[in-house]
């Protein structure tokens, strides 16, 4: 919902205006003269931030920082790769479902752009709509085609696998931000970091940080009556608590029908942990830590990728450090 003040728009610089003149009667001083003044100290405070990142002291303090502000850089890259790990959940196309971005962040939106693509639309009588409320797995396994066997199990594991990652990674990445921000606090003027935070941001050289969650695959139950007056919605979002339960519904599916459990360990929160813990939090390839860097965003990976035949075993997975898991491979999951 947003606030009154950030709906008025255009309508703002009307209720300054009337400000003004109830300032200027209030004090007896000419309208004209009060809006010059006005006029003169913020230009001036302008000129003076502008002249201010422009100068060799601020950039002397960028250079400092810089290989700080790469480095963030190269983990917003990555986690962006992240969020792209999609697959085709299917090769038929249910139609393409319309979308208004209703979040409050203003930052840029690619994901979702993207995600007209892989959000799914099924249209269906009201009665599968209000089931599909009711028991979301077993609806969109039914309605969206999504088999019930290990290849689905993978592939979702590998998905909360990275999608997990990303939403770590952005939570590591502002506090990284915050902390390399906070070590040049008192090299920077008081009004620069309080009122012009996020130029101070931009023109350190930092990416913007999407922390929008609109990345998530979302499937959609819809019904609308024949004469379109009425209508109801079943959304399925693929957050990541959502992803769990449903790794843990295949799971359960697959051992009713085969009755044998395995070597199978589920790609699940619980395991991520469980592995990064096993491996004390160091990564296992250049055996970085979060002792060394406790910014570190640590990853699961398959020793022998599921692409290879590789299974979601205890002696498959290991922890490694964004950095080598990332020069290991694509996150693309085929
Ligand atoms: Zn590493």
């Amino acid at each position: 919902m947003k606030s009154i003040w950030a709906r008025l728009g255009w309508g703002k610089y009307l209720v300054y205006l009337y400000a003004l003149i109830i300032l200027s009667w209030l004090f007896d001083v000419n309208l004209f003269i009060l809006i010059l003044i006005i006029a003169l100290v913020y230009g001036s405070v302008e000129l003076f931030v502008f002249l201010y990142f422009k100068g060799g002291k601020f950039l002397a303090i960028k250079d400092g920082i810089d290989s700080h502000i790469q480095n963030c850089n190269d983990l917003n890259r990555h986690i962006e790769e992240l969020k792209n790990s999609y697959f085709d959940f299917q090769n038929q196309s249910y139609g393409i479902a319309g979308m208004i971005d209703t979040s409050k962040y203003s930052f840029q939106r690619r994901e979702l752009k993207k995600m007209h693509k892989s959000n799914q639309v099924y249209n269906c009588s009201l009665s599968i709509c209000r089931n599909a409320a009711n028991e979301p797995f077993k609806y969109l396994c039914k309605y969206f085609k999504i088999d019930i066997n290990e290849d689905t199990l993978n592939k979702f594991g590998e998905l909360l696998n990275n999608f997990s990652s990303a939403e770590e990674g952005k939570k590591i990445l502002l506090k990284e931000r915050k902390e390399i921000l906070d070590s040049i606090e008192n090299e920077i003027p008081r009004l620069i970091i309080t009122y012009y935070k996020q130029r101070l941001i931009e023109n350190l050289g930092f990416l913007q940080i999407d922390l929008s969650t609109s990345y998530f695959p979302t499937f959609t139950f819809q019904y609308v009556s024949s004469g379109g007056n009425s209508s109801m919605k079943s959304n399925i979002i693929f957050d990541i608590k959502n992803l769990n339960d449903f790794i843990q519904f295949i799971n359960n599916k697959i051992d009713y029908i085969n009755s044998s459990k395995g070597q199978r360990s589920l790609m699940t929160s619980i395991l991520r942990t469980y592995i990064k813990e096993r491996d004390k939090f160091m990564c296992r390839s250049c055996g970085n830590g979060i002792i060394n860097e406790p910014n570190l965003l640590l990853e699961i990976d398959h020793i022998i990728p599921i692409s290879r035949g590789g299974l979601t075993t205890l002696g498959n997975l290991q922890t490694l450090c964004w950095r080598c898991n990332r020069s290991k491979g694509s996150k693309i999951i085929v």
